[in-house]
């Protein structure tokens, strides 16, 4: 049986082999999105007061590019088909909006990755 150490290994040393049988290194993940910084809406409800209010929240939102630029091979072309549109969430806290509050409270309830 392989350990887990062991298999990591292994995988390693594919990646090195398949890096090396191209002469251009992998693409970023960036070169395959456009990326913009936006915020939408959430209805949060404060830890401290419970008083739910709408909170605007930061999101990286990553957009597929239409294609691929550049200089790429076969494995950045299929890693670029499965890529996905998605959104970061930027806030982990957001001040409560109740003026007798006005807690820093953590977001819960809104995911942190959301596929577009
Ligand atoms: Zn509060």
């Amino acid at each position: 049986m392989f350990g887990k150490g062991r298999h990591r290994g292994l995988a390693e040393t594919i990646g090195v082999a398949l890096i090396s049988r191209y002469n251009t290194p992998p693409m970023d993940e960036r070169d395959f999105f456009d990326e913009n910084e936006s915020l939408k809406p959430a209805n949060l409800s404060c830890l401290f007061c419970h008083q739910s209010e709408t909170y605007e929240i930061r999101w990286l939102v990553r957009t597929k590019k239409k294609a691929l630029r550049g200089q790429t091979d076969e494995r950045d072309r299929a890693r670029f088909a499965k890529a996905r549109s998605y959104m970061l969430r930027r806030d982990d806290f957001v001040q409560c909006k109740n003026p007798r509050c006005r807690k820093r409270f953590e977001i819960s309830g809104v995911q942190s990755v959301v596929f577009l």
